[in-house]
């Protein structure tokens, strides 16, 4: 490949919105078999509703409400964002953001935490969606409820990488039942769920090591080391700067459909160079 022919691929890419780190990236796109996706925020929205608040006792919800969400007030996460929102604003010191898991943090010297039940100590509940659970000094107080949408683009996406002869798995955090709900209403038939952010570094490395060539889109925190360690990093520009900072290319919009555009961009650039 001639430098300058993927230079011009690369500016081709701005036009597009899909900011390439190198030109060097170009003809590693070219190779991809595998395209794993990360849920929340790539597949999804990433814009969280809160759809159930349950204390455990009905007089403790304002108390509930009210440290969640100061808890959360920091977060990056679309899940704490959303949690943020349940009262208004109040100081949280030592906030600390436990990837995958969930946050921490002191509020109205009390000890806070908000996470995936597993995490904190509690069954969960049985609403639909990915529920926090909530612990004040060692307490569970209750669990919040949240739930997103699949991109509107994210169906016709699936189907176009698939197209193009790649592979989707579904890779995410969240529960099992959520996943398994996205990846049926997106046709995405191979999904590996609640994962910590280790294990989707090492499904990313497990996929290369059988000799498959690995695309990994991703906008969290808890993507980082997996955009990294891909073959070919691409980070959703609405995502959070360590996604960004990790990953060989960034889509401007956070639309999928653009990771199309990308594999088919770099198709089209080598085949001119050829
Ligand atoms: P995904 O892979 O879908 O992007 P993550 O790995 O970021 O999900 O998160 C996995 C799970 O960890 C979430 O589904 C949620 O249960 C929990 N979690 C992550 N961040 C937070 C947060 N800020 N507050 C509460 N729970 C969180
Ligand atoms: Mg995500």
């Amino acid at each position: 490949a001639t430098p300058t022919a993927l230079m011009v691929g690369t500016g081709r890419g701005a036009q597009l919105g899909i900011l390439i780190k190198g030109p060097q990236v170009l003809e590693s796109t070219r190779r991809i078999d595998t395209v794993v996706l990360d849920k929340t925020g790539t597949v999804t929205t990433g814009r969280m509703a809160v759809v159930a608040v349950e204390p455990v006792e009905p007089s403790r919800e304002t108390e509930l409400r009210r440290f969640a969400a100061a808890v959360e007030a920091p977060s990056e996460h679309p899940v704490g964002r959303a949690i943020a929102t349940l009262a208004p604003p109040e100081e949280v010191s030592e906030f600390a953001n436990h990837a995958g898991q969930g946050v921490s943090g002191v509020v109205d010297g009390r000890t806070v935490r908000a996470g995936r039940p597993s995490w904190v100590g509690h069954p969960g509940s049985a609403h639909a969606g990915t529920t926090v659970a909530v612990e004040v000094d060692g307490r569970v107080l209750g669990t919040v409820t949240v739930a997103d949408t699949v991109k509107e683009t994210s169906v016709s996406a699936v189907a176009a990488l698939r197209d193009l002869g790649l592979e989707p798995v579904l890779l995410t955090g969240d529960r099992r039942s959520v996943a398994e709900a996205v990846a049926r209403e997106v046709g995405i038939e191979r999904v590996e769920a609640e994962v910590t952010p280790e294990d989707k570094l090492r499904t990313v490395q497990r996929l290369r090591s059988e000799g498959r060539v690995v695309a990994m889109v991703g906008d969290g925190v808890n993507d980082a080391a997996a955009l990294a360690a891909a073959d070919l990093g691409i980070a959703m520009g609405t995502g959070t700067d360590v996604a960004i900072a990790a990953s060989d290319l960034t889509l401007v919009s956070g639309d999928l459909a653009t990771a199309v555009v990308a594999v088919r961009l770099s198709r089209a650039t080598l085949r001119t160079i050829r």
